[in-house]
């Protein structure tokens, strides 16, 4: 069953090989008269599938106009493929998602593509498309605006913190995806992963001074003669509190923090950054 979020927009957590703690990924609904538009189909499962149709028809089956991906990632998009089965509907994503999404939902394709700003109309409301690029290049939010509702995809979620994967992910560009998120005056977020989040702006607020006190942490973990690796770091932020599975999403993510220091000139790598793999990179912090 969903979770009525507002007068147009229903979340489901459909169950997804994501990354721990998060279990499922959310898809959302927006319906108004008789159409429906699903974003993020989730994981391709036949009880993913069932539970969506099974929402829809709950709405009194209105025709699905399309299915909008905030990105690509394996947990949010291939769940397309069983909808397509049963629905000859278009499919939507932005721009810069294309190549890899088309990857992930094989054999479907993108019918048009999206771009910042834009409008898409569903039934009597219209749907702002927000660019968020960090967590992948090409990653949208939906702003619905007639229920002051934020859907952000894993720019903001609220089971686990969103990571960020050089190099298609990049930690400036998901600071300032953050930061443009803020001017919307949303009432609520439905996020990528777990419950609906009711203080917007808080929830910014805490994603964005989490990122930066973790970058001053790295910072002054650094020194002007040792160079330190992205796995002697990791060692000491997480002391053995990260699950194995999953220390390569800790690695990609304080990678990211260091990349944003060399850009602010503020460190410098000392390993080939096209050679080394992500745990060997080491860097210092740059000399006066
Ligand atoms: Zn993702």
């Amino acid at each position: 069953m969903y979770t009525s979020c507002s007068t147009h927009v229903f979340q489901l957590p459909l169950a997804s090989p994501t990354l721990k703690p998060a279990t499922t990924t959310n898809t959302y609904l927006i319906h108004s008269q008789d159409q429906v538009m699903v974003v993020d189909p989730g994981f391709d499962h036949p009880d993913n599938t069932q539970a969506i149709i099974q929402a829809i028809h709950t709405l009194g089956n209105p025709t699905v106009a399309g299915v909008i991906f905030t990105h690509y990632h394996k947990d949010h998009s291939p769940g397309a493929r069983g909808l397509a089965k049963l629905y000859s509907c278009p499919l939507y994503c932005h721009e810069r998602e294309v190549d890899e999404l088309e990857k992930t939902i094989c054999p479907l394709t993108v019918a048009r593509t999206l771009k910042d700003n834009e409008r898409v109309r569903i039934g009597e409301i219209d749907v702002r498309v927000i660019h968020t690029p960090g967590h992948t290049a090409g990653h949208i939010a939906l702003y619905v605006e007639d229920d002051a509702v934020l859907l952000t995809g894993d720019t903001v979620i609220s089971q686990g913190s969103t990571w960020i994967g050089p190099p298609d992910g990049h930690m400036a560009t998901y600071l300032q995806s953050l930061r443009h998120l803020k001017q919307f005056p949303a009432s609520l977020i439905g996020p990528g992963h777990g419950p609906i989040i009711h203080e917007p702006q808080q929830a910014i607020d805490w994603f964005l001074s989490r990122r930066l006190e973790r970058e001053r942490q790295i910072l002054s973990m650094l020194s002007t003669e040792q160079p330190v690796s992205v796995e002697q770091l990791v060692a000491d932020i997480y002391a053995g509190q990260v699950d194995p599975d999953i220390i390569w999403v800790a690695e990609k993510t304080v990678l990211a923090h260091l990349i944003k220091l060399v850009e602010d000139g503020e460190a410098v790598e000392t390993t080939d950054g096209q050679q080394a793999a992500d745990r060997n990179r080491a860097f210092l912090i740059r000399g006066a």
